[in-house]
This record gives structure tokens, sequence and C-alpha cells, in this order.
């Protein structure tokens, strides 16, 4: 590779990082580790309504979340900066000022709403809707008064004539051809001074030294462009590479409609950061026709742009949920703590300061839960009755279980068995409860749920003798002797 490969994610910060822009970043940021090359990160906070600096935290804080470390950047510094565009003005003067001098922009002081109202009529002609040029040949001395005068202009790119059709080979999609007619002299400078999109895009790419465009394909009209500005610059222009957009199950782009559609959400539920990253990586790169978990490292050693697809990807929430699964299986039990006790914080289960010393009941959830759940969210509703000082019994498992025959009698013996057990774990419990099925001439399906709906208020539960052995002898009887009572009522 002899090329310095330095790419960029430049999210507008006007909410929080969207799956789709997740992918742009994860492939912009194996793509450099791949080539050795610098992974940039830019916030475009040129939108003053809807940019803010909430939202450019929140997404730092996904994009940390993910594992995704940029080279250059907010909080990472660089010598290419700066990298908020609103800090960018000095350089958008500046280039402003140098076409400007070459002849390779003219004012325009049309009125948006005589634009507006020749566009319409175009449009109803079946014709171009694009800028007619009329301010292209006002004479730079007529120009040059007017502004002296103060007339309200914008800036516009003086597109060559000859500039014919522009073609430029997409590393995803190939070669792409834009006709010259749907280049009008576009604005780069609006009348207050500011710089449009597809020019501060292109100057801070040129500044940025930015070898590879990757981005989502909503761009890739802007693409010819900004093609324009790059050559009228003098710049090279870099190798773009549009990513077709992610899709719901409808077909739709992908939204809030269909559930989750931001990073932090699906950190909410509990998807692993390292699973979110693998299902996203592989929606619309592939590394061969089989692999389907792929860590970090693998991508970092593997990605290459001629693998993306162009066809858009469908995302698929359920085969998330399974590859989490996967994930969170993999991990050791520590981990599986470590990543388990904020949702059990969050649930209100357990203080931030009380989980070290929760360690160790904590660590024996791990074998009961690893193989039940595919999202930590899953995991306070599963283990609450674990964490709580009593019970409530609902309704419908007192009905269905303690009102029924036999239900007082095996609450009785279980109690009894339990309280003479010295050492109380699974196994000791497990012989105990065993035992009294045949004692009290019942199924063992009705003591064990009877135990079951006394212990944990429900049903379903985590598996019986665990859950007993994890309340430990005094919470357990506790908890038997009240329903128990509940029996009679
Ligand atoms: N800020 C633009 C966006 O969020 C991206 C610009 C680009 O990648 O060229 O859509």
């Amino acid at each position: 590779m002899t090329e310095n490969v330095r790419v960029r994610f430049a999210p507008s910060p006007t909410g929080n990082l969207h799956i789709g822009g997740a992918r742009t970043a994860i492939y912009n940021w194996a793509f450099a580790r791949r080539h050795g090359g610098a992974f940039i990160l830019r916030i475009d906070d040129t939108d003053p309504e809807r940019s803010t600096a909430e939202n450019t935290r929140a997404i730092l804080s996904a994009l940390r979340w993910l594992g995704l470390d940029w080279d250059e950047g907010p909080e990472a510094g660089g010598s290419h900066g700066p990298y908020f565009q609103t800090e960018r003005a000095p350089s958008y003067a500046a280039a402003l000022e140098r076409l400007r001098a070459a002849g390779a922009l003219y004012p325009c002081f049309c009125a948006a709403e005589d634009l507006a109202a020749k566009r319409d009529a175009a449009r109803a002609a079946g014709a171009s809707s694009g800028y007619d040029r009329a301010c292209r040949d006002i004479d730079p001395e007529t120009a040059a008064a007017r502004i002296a005068r103060g007339d309200q202009h914008a800036w516009r790119l003086r597109v060559p004539l000859d500039r014919g059709d522009i073609t430029f080979v997409d590393a995803v999609r190939g070669e792409s051809t834009f006709t010259s007619e749907v280049m009008d002299d576009f604005i780069v400078a609006r009348s207050d001074g500011s710089p449009t999109y597809n020019f501060a895009t292109v100057i801070d790419d040129v500044e940025m030294g930015i070898s590879h465009v990757i981005r989502g394909d909503d761009h890739l009209s802007n693409t010819p462009r900004q093609i324009l500005v790059f050559e009228a610059l003098g710049a090279p222009v870099p190798t773009f590479a549009h990513l077709s957009m992610i899709r719901g199950a409808d077909g739709k782009r992908l939204s809030k409609r269909h559930g989750a559609a931001s990073v932090e959400e699906y950190r909410d539920l509990g998807i692993l950061p390292e699973a979110l990253v693998n299902y996203l990586a592989l929606l619309g790169w592939s590394l061969d026709d089989r692999t389907t978990i792929i860590d970090g490292k693998t991508l970092q050693e593997s990605f290459s742009l001629d693998r993306v697809s162009k066809n858009p990807a469908v995302f698929d929430h359920e085969k998330l949920e399974w590859m989490n699964g996967v994930y969170l299986r993999e991990l050791s039990p520590d981990a599986f703590v470590e990543r388990m006790v904020p949702f059990l914080v969050t649930a209100g289960l357990l203080s931030p300061d009380a989980a070290a010393d929760s360690r160790e009941q904590l660590l024996e959830l791990v074998p009961l839960l690893a193989e039940r759940v595919k999202r930590l969210d899953e995991v306070p509703p599963l283990v609450h009755y674990l964490f709580t000082d009593t019970v409530v019994i609902d309704e419908s498992a007192r009905e269905k279980v303690l009102r029924k025959p036999g239900a007082a009698e095996a609450l009785d013996a279980a109690a009894d068995v339990l309280d003479r057990l010295g050492e109380f774990t699974p196994s000791t419990v497990e012989e105990a409860l065993r035992s009294v099925p045949e004692a009290i001439g019942h199924k063992p399906k009705v003591v064990f749920q009877a135990v079951r709906v006394a212990i944990s208020g429900s049903t379903v539960s985590l598996p019986l003798f665990e859950s007993v052995a994890i309340l430990g002898k005094p919470r357990a009887l506790d908890r038997i002797r009240r329903a128990r009572a509940a029996c009679q009522g």
C-alpha cells in the first residue's frame, strides 16, 4: 500500500448515533486500521438549530462504547484540526477568497423568490430546473459596485462550460456518471457568508488530506458537485465509496418506526458492543460466504471495500439478538458480571456500592443466566426475586398453584426439610426437596411449583434448587412460610 490512507467519519450532531452512521464509522475505522492509516472524526456542526454539544457528547460516547478509537478529532487532537466545522470558518473564508481571486466563483444577486419562481416554471415546462446562470455574465465592475453598495449576494461556482460529464469510479458502486447538464453553477457561500455543505466538506477533506470518502449513499448525488469543488481548488479527488442504506423488514429506511435505531438504544437493551460491531460489520460486508462471528481484530485485519455490497441491507433484530447471545455465552463469568451490574443498578436491584460485595452471589447467577438471555435487559426481571427481601406473589400464580390441593402440605414439608439442612447448596437443597413428593404423596410438579411460586412469586423462575440456595436458608424459609399462609386464604 503506497497511498497514505486517511479517512473520516463526519457526523452531524443533530441526534444520537444512528445505526447507519455507526456502520459507516465501523467501515471507516476498519479500513483505516487495515491499511495502517488514520481514522479521523470530524463534527459537521454547521446546522445551528439542530446541532448541540449534548448530541456531540452522545456521539463520542457511543463511538467509544463501540470501541472505535479515532486518531484525530475531538478529544484526540491532531495536526489537521480544528475538527469541528464551526471552528473552521477561517479555512472556508480563505478558500473562498482564493477561488474568488482566481475567477472560479461569481456573485449571484438573484432573490430567493425569483429563483423559486424560475425553478417552478422550468419544472412545469419539463425543462432542467437548475440555476439558469443569470448572474454568470455580469461584468466584474458592475458586480463589484453592487457588492460595494451592499446588495445581498451569494457566491456560485463557475463550472467550466466545457467540463462535460462527471464520471468517477465508486469503490462500492463502480462507475457512476452524472451529465454536466445537471451541474448548474451551485452556491458555495450563502448571502450571510456561510459555506454550503458541498463546499465546506470539500475544504475539510482537502485540508485533512482525506484519501477515501466512505459514507452513506444519501450523499451520492452530492458527489459530482464536490468533485467540481476539488477540481476548482486544484486538489486531488479522493476515492469515494458510497454505502447502501440500511432498511427495515418493510423495505423502508431504518428508523424509529422499526424499533431501536440508535446505538444508545441497543446499549440500553443489553446488546454488547462487540456483538453490535460484528452485526453491523456484516450488514453489507462479508469476510467470505460463511463467517458470521468475527471479532474486531479480524475485522481490522481483513476489511476491504471490494467486499462491500451495493445492495441495500435489511436489519434483522432477531439475528442481532442471536449473535448477542453467542457473545454473552462467550464472556468469562467475571466479564458477564461486569456487564450485567449496570442493568441491575438501573433496575434498582443493586446499589453501585454494593456491587463489589455481591460479587460472589452474582457469579453464581452467571451459569443460570448465560443460557437463558439474549440481551442483558432480560436479566433484571429474571433475577428480581433474588434481590428483594420479600416477593409479591402474582395473582395467577396464587390461583393456579397455591390454591391447589397439596400446596399447603408441600410447603410445610419443604420448610421442614430445608430447615434441617446444615450446608445450604444447590445439591443439598435438591436432595432435600426431592424427598418431599413421596413423603406427602403428591406429584413432584405440585411440590416444586409451590416452592417456586413461594420463593419467586411466579411460575417461571431460574432453576429452583439454585434459586433456593442463592437466597439462603433464612430468606427461603421466610418466603415459604409466607406463601404457606396464602394457601389457606
Ligand atoms: N455530515 C454529513 C452527514 O452526517 C456527512 C458528510 C460526508 O460524509 O461527506 O450526513
